[in-house]
């Protein structure tokens, strides 16, 4: 690969994102954009009639470095109402900007040169950048897709182990998992914690999507696990929750030690962030919690909406147990079976744009992914129902 002029080493190799051509291209096409995650519907009118009423007071000037007093509380009372656990609002408990930024901060704090994360992949395309940003090395373990779509993403637990080594210093989860929509059950949940105890490792778990799971599925955070708590850093984010992706208003839990290490780090990235948009989040996570059922069974029908579309366009789809995304397996509608060229073509051929699951693998993985591809369905109705009648009729 040729080197980019001025990019230091640590980045060579991380290019534009794919989401940033991706909803170019749709742009450009006038595809309907199911690529990049974001709802196209508001959020609830309690949290945003808090954000308005707060802009021109003094909620528009630097918040308190670790976030508001009132956010924090937030946090930490809706943890526990969710069964996340038991934290310290004023200690345990620190806003970011996004989860982005919770995640880039631990990961700044914690790692030194050299110093390995085993993660599972695909990951989310933040993950390898920020471990690379940190100085550290990825050690990926892969997910593998079920061979029916009925089935569910797995891992081999002696992949997990042959990933780490005595360099290795965090497990980074993702739970529910984006690009897949699995959610770990309490087995493999079990598992993963065994492996931290047993070779001391951090982790770091990234739970965005904690809400928006269906069906029989049910989210559980790994720091909830006996011998976890104090090893475990948790992320999470208002934008999945409420609708306001672009508000990037984030926090990190977990025992004081860690959160002040990555409140190092974090005070010097952004030091803050949002200001009226802190006593939105915090008025979000207070709602009821019928707010957060509707949620997920709201997004539940989305999801049923594209798979069923997906299906009856001749795709098949492995459905997902949680988050906003859907992948489908490309080969029999592109016989290279390659997802990018897949993708690089649906606006012509049908329309619609979707994001290639192969960007979510480290390089040397790529032929684990090559055939897939992820589409998103946080879409409105009329979005959905236009992206289903263009995929029936993909030439
Ligand atoms: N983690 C995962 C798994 C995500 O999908 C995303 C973005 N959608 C993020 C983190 C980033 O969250 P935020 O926008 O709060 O930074
Ligand atoms: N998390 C969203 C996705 O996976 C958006 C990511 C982004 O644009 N950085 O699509």
């Amino acid at each position: 690969m040729s080197r980019v002029p001025y990019l230091s080493a640590r980045l060579q190799g991380f290019g534009t994102t794919v989401f940033a051509e991706m909803s170019a291209l749709a742009v450009a096409t006038g595809a309907v954009n199911l690529g990049q995650g974001f709802p196209d519907y508001p959020g609830p009118p309690e949290v945003l009639d808090v954000a308005r009423a707060a802009i021109g007071t003094a909620a528009d000037q630097y918040p308190p470095g670790t976030g508001i007093p009132e956010l924090r509380a937030a946090v930490a009372d809706h943890r526990a109402r969710f069964g996340g656990g038991s934290y310290d609002a004023d200690t345990e408990v620190l806003v970011t900007a996004g989860a982005t930024e919770a995640l880039s901060g631990a990961l700044l704090a914690l790692l030194d040169t050299g110093d390995e994360v085993v993660l599972f992949e695909p990951m989310y395309d933040c993950y390898a950048a920020g471990i690379a940003m940190a100085g550290g090395v990825a050690r990926p373990v892969p997910l593998r897709p079920p061979d029916d779509g009925e089935g569910r993403w797995a891992f081999d637990p002696a992949e997990l182990h042959a990933a780490i080594t005595p360099r290795t210093k965090i497990l980074l989860l993702n739970s529910p998992h984006n690009p897949t929509g699995k959610v770990f059950t309490a087995d493999e949940l079990t598992l993963v914690a065994a492996a931290a105890i047993e070779h001391d490792l951090l982790v770091v778990t990234d739970e965005v999507y904690e809400h928006l799971v269906f069906g029989d599925a049910v989210h559980r955070s790994i720091a909830t696990l006996p011998g976890m708590r104090e090893r475990t850093l948790v992320v999470s984010s208002a934008g999945k929750t409420f609708n306001v992706t672009g508000w990037k208003i984030g926090w990190i839990c977990g025992p004081g030690a860690l959160v002040s290490a990555v409140r190092t780090a974090k005070q010097f990235l952004t030091y803050v962030n949002g200001g009226p948009f802190q006593p939105a989040v915090a008025a979000g996570l207070g709602l009821p919690d019928e707010y957060f059922t509707r949620a997920a069974r709201d997004l539940e029908y989305r999801r049923d909406v594209l798979v069923r579309g997906l299906t009856d366009a001749g795709l098949p789809v492995i459905s997902p147990e949680a988050t906003y995304f859907a992948t489908v397996d490309v080969r029999s509608v592109q016989p290279d079976g390659d997802g990018l060229a897949f993708c690089r073509g649906l606006p012509e051929r049908a329309g619609v744009v979707a994001i290639p699951t192969v960007v979510f693998y480290d390089p040397a993985h790529a032929h684990l992914g090559r055939h897939l591809v992820r589409f998103a369905f946080c879409k409105g109705d009329d979005v959905l129902a236009e992206a289903v009648r263009r995929l029936r009729g993909m030439t």
